[in-house]
């Protein structure tokens, strides 16, 4: 018999949700995937990219014209992040890079602390590396609870993992939650993973702020990036990490052994493109899609605490509309009002049902639009 190696459900909520969209025939606003087609110029530089014969290993590390156009573009942000090639490591999407970090630095039977709600890949990835998760909640609207952070810290504490802009709730910290994280893990071996895939769609006047731009942070983080989300190609599962040198040497005797390195034509057309890629363009278009979603479920009997801030994703409040807790919810919606999202609960370990649920507006105005009218005939 083989053991399970972790405690994750066997089908994730996104596959599930997706094969239910399908059976049913309901509009996916279930798992984060844009439904529009890409921009032109990157589909031509992936073509482009094999005939000019990217067709071989990369370099283990990345392509040299990947690492040198990511220094300039993380130096060309708002808030530069200046990088070195020691710094960055492409890695394979950014599940892999947290699953890989997690790698890198956990002995058997150390502790990472994660902050409910969060992504459902940590806590496997946690496990099957031999670590014990934590869970910290959040408070209500998504801070986070810096005392319960500081009470659940101990000395088997090997690493926090952090998601800012965050998933599910688009939320996004503030350079003083991360001073007031780099005074709890100052002067300790604790490692910070920051997940921050959704680092160049921040709406309104939200701006983002990496662990890696904290002076003192940055020493001790790993900061994972996914060009799945910044130019909506999720399907080519590239990303990277980024970490102090010592922190990318550690992580790279693993990424050496499990991919050894990442697809070779997509780092070159991944490059090329990152030379004209227009961030405030994204943003704006992204932006106007987060504005027609709630424009369009406005006049549906939904609650809205907080518009996203960031990311792909809008939380809604059912509870003006079923009994129901989320995943039967999500179900039902799915089945009878052919529209499939995602049960809130979906990113708690103990799903308690949260009476709210996750819709992408990473699509089609129309698509939005259809949702929408499917659900004013179905309430
Ligand atoms: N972290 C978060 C918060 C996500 O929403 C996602 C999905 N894009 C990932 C990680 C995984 O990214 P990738 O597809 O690059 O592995
Ligand atoms: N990141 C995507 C989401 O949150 C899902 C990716 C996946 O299917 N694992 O919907």
């Amino acid at each position: 018999m083989i053991k399970r190696k972790h405690s994750g459900s066997d089908l994730t909520i996104f596959s599930e949700m997706t094969v239910l969209a399908l059976k049913h025939n309901a509009v996916n606003l279930s798992q984060g995937f844009p439904d529009y087609a890409i921009n032109e110029r990157l589909k031509k530089l992936l073509f482009e990219a094999t005939v000019k014969n990217f067709n071989q290993y990369a370099p283990t590390t990345g392509s040299p014209l990947l690492i040198e156009n990511l220094m300039t573009f993380n130096s060309n942000r708002k808030n530069p992040i200046s990088l070195t090639k020691d710094t960055i490591t492409i890695s394979p999407g950014a599940s892999y890079g947290i699953y890989t970090a997690l790698a890198a630095i956990l002995k058997f039977g150390e502790e990472v602390i994660v902050l409910e709600p969060c992504y459902d890949s940590y806590v496997p990835a946690i496990e099957i590396n031999g670590g014990i998760p934590v869970f910290v909640a959040l408070k209500e609207n998504f801070e986070i609870d810096f005392e319960a952070l500081a009470k659940a810290m101990n000395h088997k504490t090997k690493a926090i993992i952090i998601n800012s802009p965050h998933n599910p709730s688009g939320k996004v910290w503030k350079e003083e939650d991360f001073n007031r994280l780099s005074d709890l893990v100052k002067d300790t071996d604790v490692i910070v993973i920051s997940d921050e895939v959704y680092d160049v769609l921040t709406y309104d006047n939200h701006q983002f702020y990496s662990a890696f731009h904290h002076p003192k942070l940055r020493e001790q983080c790993f900061s994972v990036f996914s060009f799945g989300k910044m130019f909506h190609v999720t399907g080519w599962k590239v990303g990277y990490v980024v970490a102090s040198e010592e922190l990318s040497a550690a992580y790279r005797r693993i990424h050496q052994y499990l991919s050894f390195s990442v697809n070779s034509p997509a780092q070159y057309a991944l490059a090329k493109y990152l030379e004209i890629f227009d961030v405030e363009e994204n943003r704006t278009l992204m932006q106007q899609k987060r504005d027609f979603f709630i424009e369009q479920f406005n006049d549906l009997p939904f609650t809205l605490q907080q518009k996203a801030e960031a990311g792909y994703f809008q939380i809604l409040g059912y509870e003006d509309i079923s009994d129901l807790n989320d995943k039967d919810f999500s179900v039902w919606m799915t089945e009878k009002g052919k529209v499939a999202t995602i049960p809130v609960s979906a990113f708690y370990k103990n799903s308690t049902t949260t009476n709210s649920v996750r819709f992408c507006f990473s699509k089609k105005e129309e698509t939005i639009a259809e949702a929408a009218k499917n659900l004013r005939s179905f309430f």
